[in-house]
């Protein structure tokens, strides 16, 4: 089986580099519901002829559509993705659950399913898979062996290189909550790039530095074992807000493993080292990282020291301001050391003044700012990018060759007949009729020379077979046949992919009213602790969630399954690996018999139960944006809505919607899920060899910031970490504002709030009393 390199696309040079390097098919932004909003804009015409310029190299063009749908949105996003698929766009790559409902009810629109729905286990991929999506993009966070899981019975694509987040993507709400720049819109902040210690509760610090701000992906060295052991259909390269140097430079380096991987040539360890160098030349963070491909790597994840590209090292500075190179230099060149750069003027050879300096060679380097000991890296190497922006100079560098049947007959009509073994179609074209010869005829060999010149686009034509009679017409109409021949060729096979879809946004997916809700309010609430779980129970509440797949909660769960008068649910992590299902099950079965319902948002968990009786509530990580989103998920009984709207959004999904809608009015939100685990990685050690100590069973862990902000850190019996802001949510006053958008059903977390606190956030509440000075979230400030 042939796999799909699949480069990215922000900008027209990385298209044009990217077929040129031997891409098989291009993903990028449209102008609007891209998750790179930052990405250079095409107009309708340039995304035509893009479009059109990768069909004819038979290279598939994906859109990404990746961003979360607000409910104002959705009649222009529904009709924005028609319309590209009217263009002739092979597939849309969404994220929104509710798009995704859309476009798959018509069988001309190809759907994948976005990394940012975290789809990370084969029940998960199938759930997506049930509802219309052909492909999905796995979560970054997968091993070799989650691959191989999925894609035996689904059609995977799957990261190999680039930058990674340290949240599953999707799952990450922090830059939207501290600077209304939501991650699931592409506006990420990257506060995960920012400089954290890890603490314990009692202040001390284990470790200082970029803790959250992994490397970048690089599996070049693992692409052998990748594609002998998976069925990934396509191997995806991030980047769609890098230059073209850096698509040219990946997609030439994936390519060349690629095609050696298939034709059985070997490849060896140089093979490998000289081109992770390419790689490192370009971008990376501190080198790279093999991701979770061969399990969990500990530090070796992380780039702790430098979050920003590294470059090459070029060697420690002297005592005399020379350096024994370790690389490369030339003038022009960026060098960094520290958190300073310069541009590389003057290279110094003893005294001769030399324009590039080789590794091993002692020179000096001006402007000479660094200092004995400086450890120096050349973060922009000019002379190999030159040589990368070669491959994106010219367009149409590749050629299809077509062959010809020329008939040149007096008194009959020129016939120009296209076609070659690659289409299964051919063109047919008329022109002037010959005419009789004065004086000179005009010779087979010139006809032949004038069919094989010149192109239209990518075609041209390079062998001729003339049916030939002596005769003569002027020349131009020769040339004007030849034209004429290779546009309709060029024509038929781009307008194979045109699509002529009408479909209408209101007579397909008219707005339900919203069915009237009880007058009575109805809390969940969840605890993850005794003293939590007493003071609720006393307060008067029944419908309880737990979740005893938390580590070091001091929660006695035998005690709760005694009360006999609670509703209880099961809070089902959010991120479950295929092999972790049985662990976590054996959990579960102590708590099935006494259960109502469970609540989740991942995908392979609610496939498991959508024959169950029992009650599914969508948890907020669902990211469920507006009413197409609710409809999506049919086996879900409560809906708890994003915690990324405001007010004005919610109503909006509200009046939309006919199902039941469950706002998050208290808690910590979990901002982040991430496979990462700062705790286990420089607390207990736990690294590719080494398991973990488990320190988090014995301890609470936090990171803090620079301005001494904590975010709480928990963890699952998986291993999963879920990141909390310690500053909780607070909607208990605004609940009479929801209440009047035909909203009854809310949620309140308990995390690691002592009696006292709960006690109060309930009196609050049950007394109707107004909080003062809370942390609203995003209710009254809409994420971009
Ligand atoms: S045992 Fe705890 S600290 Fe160790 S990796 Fe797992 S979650 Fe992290």
């Amino acid at each position: 089986m042939s796999v799909e390199l699949l480069a990215p696309v922000g900008n027209y040079e990385s298209f044009i580099g990217a077929i040129n390097e031997g891409a098989d098919a291009i993903y990028i932004g449209g102008n609007k519901f891209s998750a790179r909003a930052s990405c250079e804009n095409f107009s309708d015409i340039q995304f035509q002829n893009m479009i059109d310029y990768a069909h004819e190299y038979g290279v598939k063009f994906y859109v990404a559509f990746n961003t979360l749908i607000k409910q104002n949105e959705l009649k222009e996003a529904f009709e924005y993705g028609i319309k590209l698929y009217n263009m002739g766009v092979d597939a849309l790559i969404v994220q929104d659950t509710g798009l995704i409902n859309m476009f798959t009810k018509f069988k001309e629109c190809e759907v994948h399913a976005s990394t940012q729905l975290s789809i990370h286990n084969l029940k998960g991929a199938q759930y997506f898979e049930d509802q219309g999506v052909k492909r999905v993009v796995v979560s970054r966070e997968l091993s070799i062996e989650d691959i191989k899981i999925i894609s035996e019975k689904v059609e995977t694509e799957g990261f190999v290189h680039g930058s990674i987040c340290v949240s599953y993507s999707g799952q990450c709400t922090m830059s939207g909550l501290i600077a209304e720049r939501s991650g699931n819109r592409g506006r990420c902040a990257q506060p995960c790039r920012m400089e954290y210690s890890l603490i314990n509760k009692n202040g001390q610090e284990f470790k200082n530095g970029f803790l959250m701000s992994p490397k970048d992906l690089m599996t070049i060295n693992i692409l052998p074992k990748l594609l002998k052991e998976t069925k990934i259909k396509s191997l995806k390269i991030e980047g769609r807000m890098k230059r073209g140097e850096y698509v040219v430079n990946t997609v030439k380096a994936y390519r060349n493993f690629i095609d050696k991987i298939q034709k059985n040539i070997k490849i060896t360890k140089e093979d490998v080292k000289a081109k992770e160098e390419d790689l490192l030349r370009v971008f990376n963070r501190e080198g790279f990282t093999n991701g979770y491909m061969l399990g969990y790597e500990g530090e070796k994840f992380l780039s702790v020291n430098n979050p920003k590209n590294q470059g090459v090292y070029i060697g420690t500075a002297l005592q005399d301001g020379s350096v024994i190179l370790k690389a490369d230099v030339s003038l022009g060149d960026g060098i960094s050391f520290g958190d300073n750069g310069f541009i590389l003027t003057k290279i110094l050879n003893g005294k001769d003044k030399i324009s590039e300096a080789k590794s091993d060679m002692k020179v000096k380097l001006f402007p000479n700012k660094f200092s004995k000991g400086d450890r120096l890296f050349k973060t922009n190497d000019q002379k190999f990018e030159k040589e990368l922006r070669k491959s994106f100079e010219n367009e149409y560098v590749i050629k299809n060759y077509l062959k010809a049947r020329f008939e040149f007959i007096p008194n009959k009509p020129m016939v120009l007949e296209l076609f070659s073994e690659k289409y299964d179609f051919s063109v047919k074209v008329f022109g002037d009729v010959v005419e009789e010869f004065n004086n000179i005829p005009i010779s087979k060999e010139r006809l032949i020379e004038k069919i094989c010149k010149g192109r239209v686009g990518s075609f041209s034509i390079d062998s001729v077979e003339i049916f030939y009679e002596e005769g003569y017409i002027n020349i131009s109409k020769v040339n004007e046949i030849r034209r004429n021949a290779l546009n309709e060729f060029r024509e038929k096979l781009v307008n194979k992919f045109h699509k002529n879809l009408k479909y209408d946004f209101e007579e397909n997916f008219e707005s339900k009213t919203r069915i009237q809700n009880s007058d009575e309010e109805k809390y969940f609430v969840f605890v993850s602790t005794d003293d939590q779980f007493n003071v609720v129970y006393k307060k008067g509440f029944r419908n309880i969630i737990i979740s005893p797949f938390m580590y070091n909660r001091k929660i006695n769960f035998e005690k709760i399954l005694s009360f006999e008068d609670l509703n209880l649910y099961i809070k089902f992590p959010t991120i479950i690996k295929e092999y972790e299902f049985e662990k976590i099950f054996n959990v579960f079965q102590k708590f099935e018999k006494n259960i109502k319902g469970i609540m989740t948002s991942n995908a392979g968990i609610i496939k498991h139960f959508k024959n169950s009786n029992l009650e599914i509530i969508g948890d907020y990580k669902l990211n469920i944006f507006n009413s197409m989103a609710t409809k999506f998920y049919e086996e879900i009984n409560v809906f708890t809505v994003s915690i990324e709207l405001c007010e004005k959004e919610i109503e909006d999904l509200s009046k939309n919607s006919d199902k039941n809608l469950c706002m998050f009015v208290y808690g910590k939100p979990d901002v982040m899920v991430s496979e990462y685990c700062p705790i286990g990685t420089f607390v207990g050690k736990r690294s590719l060899n080494k398991n973990c100590s488990r320190p988090c069973i014995k301890d609470d862990f936090y990171l803090k910031d620079r301005k001494d902000n904590k975010l709480l850190l928990t963890t699952s019996i998986n291993c999963k970490v879920s990141t909390y802001k310690e500053e909780p949510i607070n909607l208990i006053n605004e609940i009479p504002n929801m209440r009047k958008n035909n909203i009854n059903i809310f949620r309140l977390d308990f995390i690691d709030e002592t009696y006292k606190q709960t006690e109060k956030i309930l009196d609050y509440l049950i007394h109707r009393k107004s909080f003062k000075n809370v942390f609203k979230g995003n209710y009254y400030k809409p994420v971009d």
